[in-house]
């Protein structure tokens, strides 16, 4: 994971797309620590402009799960295949509590590997992990 975040670019905050609303929601309810968690409030404040992933950075006025302040870390990670042969990783992380980081990475698995990331898709395999 890109741990200086370079093409950080903020954004006027906004609310999670319905997508991105429902990646956070699966990746939370299938971890113990967030799956009864209230993250209302949160809010999209950054993207990332490299053009190559749909990355956004995420942050609440208000502490989502006060037990976990202090630290920091990933919940948990979707892993999506494409029936035209996109793999997508969605991973969320967390700091002090409050949603930090939706990353999403776009990978190209034909042997060409240089198609752009799709808009919309429809899902050959999905799993998603605890972390
Ligand atoms: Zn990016």
């Amino acid at each position: 994971m890109p741990s200086p975040e370079p093409d950080r670019r903020n954004v006027t905050p906004r609310a999670l797309s319905d997508r991105e609303q429902s990646w956070v929601k699966e990746i939370l309810e299938n971890h113990p620590d967030w799956a009864d968690v209230d993250v209302s409030g949160t809010q999209v404040v950054a993207e990332c402009g490299c053009g190559k992933c749909s990355t956004v950075y995420l942050h609440s006025a208000r502490a989502h799960n006060p037990r976990l302040a202090g630290t920091k870390g990933y919940i948990g990670r979707i892993e999506i295949r494409t029936h035209d042969e996109f793999g997508i990783t969605v991973t969320l992380d967390q700091h002090d509590g409050i949603l930090s980081e939706l990353y999403v990475d776009f990978l190209d698995l034909t042997d060409a590997g240089d198609r752009d990331p799709p808009q919309t898709w429809s899902e050959e395999a999905h799993t998603v992990t605890r972390m």
